[in-house]
């Protein structure tokens, strides 16, 4: 280590010191407190109420914080409550400094979820036992927490390298085939080049597509689009619209597709995203089917006023541990052995959509059997 590298590692060890909000009205606790912490090797940002310790957490986020109960302007709940309320400070253990004989209060805080509660007038030693312990939890926490991050970020550059190439290499491939030896090449050849490359630009279309609907749900277009332009939509209409759209990827895997739709059944919805939802619904039902071939069945009927889709695959179903993660964003089933197409983002979108419909979307399934989504809707 260079003598540069070394200083820098000393003085950013010196200066890591976890920082402990202080907020008590009682001068002398605030003083007394300030100074045992600051003995421990805390630094400490201290405020007479809520109010100002929030002021505080407006400039400095505090590793943890630790409030008196009674207190002048904001009292202890209202500030435990207004840091839970803001996302960033919700990992922040937080304790409760309680007056002796105020059993109200620890149960009052217990419901609403502090970490700890120190009794006033508590021994010294037992707070900076309890600082210490809570920190080295919530590092703990934030440490695995990081390594889940990393994994996820590894699995996404890998999801995201391998759907970005594989239909690139299929233009590619083709392209240069063609290039080189067109001459040469009988019309079926060319037929099937050309498909090959269509197949290839298809991807990569569905993935672009997905990201922009991703955007699209998540800037709150999709929810303001489907509360501007809701229309009664013909349900038939609907599926043969998804069916069109997806008969060579169910022709490539031998799956037949079937529908057993009323004509005149209806809902209220943008029949672009209706179509968007149900057609990740089929695509997976082909995508998963059995090797050589299935069956992918919509059935649709009225229950009052509620729709309910399903759809019905006879493909490799889903194990039921898998069931509860399957809605998560890029989540996928053994990426690797399936060797499967998409990012995993496929049925998050379906649910996303469904649910800014007023509807719901779930799965039952059996492994090696086949799976149904269910999808409800209002009328
Ligand atoms: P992707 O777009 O990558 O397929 P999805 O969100 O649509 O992602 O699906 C997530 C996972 O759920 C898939 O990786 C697959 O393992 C599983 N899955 C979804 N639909 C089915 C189905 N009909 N049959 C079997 N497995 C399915």
């Amino acid at each position: 280590m260079s003598v540069k590298e070394e200083q820098a590692a000393t003085e950013q060890s010196a200066s890591f010191r976890p920082t402990v909000l202080l907020v008590d009205d009682e001068n002398a606790v605030l003083e007394g407190v300030t100074d045992l912490l600051e003995l421990s090797g805390y630094e400490v940002l201290a405020a007479e109420n809520g109010q100002k310790a929030l002021e505080i957490m407006q400039s400095r986020t505090p590793d943890l914080i630790v409030s008196d109960i009674m207190m002048p302007v904001m009292d202890g709940y209202e500030f435990y409550e207004a840091v839970r309320s803001n996302p960033d400070w919700t990992p922040i253990p937080f304790i409760f400094l309680t007056a002796r004989g105020q059993p109200v209060d620890v149960r009052r805080g217990r419901a609403l979820g502090a970490d700890e509660y120190l009794v006033k007038p508590f021994d010294p030693e037992e707070l900076v036992i309890v600082v210490n312990a809570r920190l080295s939890r919530m590092q703990a926490i934030r440490a695995v927490t990081m390594a889940d991050v990393e994994r996820m970020k590894q699995q996404l550059i890998a999801i995201f390298s391998h759907e970005l190439r594989t239909p690139l290499a299929y233009v590619y491939g083709y392209v240069n085939l063609l290039r080189d030896e067109r001459e040469t090449m009988s019309e079926e050849d060319l037929r099937e080049m050309l498909e090959g490359m269509q197949r290839g630009a298809d991807r990569l279309v569905q993935l672009v597509e997905d990201l922009m609907l991703l955007v699209k749900l998540d800037s709150g277009i999709v929810e303001s689009e489907l509360k501007l332009r809701r229309r009664d939509v013909g349900l038939a209409e609907v599926v043969r619209r998804v069916f069109d759209g997806l008969r060579q990827p169910a022709r490539d895997r031998g799956v037949e597709l079937c529908i057993e739709v009323p004509e005149e059944l209806t809902v209220t919805s943008v029949p672009l995203y209706l179509v968007e939802a149900i057609k990740r619904l089929v695509h997976n039902g082909i995508k998963f089917a059995k090797q050589g071939g299935g069956c992918v069945t919509i059935r649709a009927w009225q229950e009052d006023d509620r729709v309910r889709i399903d759809v019905v695959d006879d493909g490799i179903g889903i194990h039921p541990d898998d069931l509860k993660t399957i809605f998560s964003r890029f989540h996928q089933v053994d990426r690797d052995e399936l060797e499967q197409q998409g990012i995993g983002i496929g049925l998050a979108v379906a649910r996303d959509i469904v649910v800014l419909m007023g509807g719901d979307l779930w799965a039952e399934s059996e492994l090696g059997e086949g799976s149904v989504f269910h999808v409800d809707l209002p009328v």
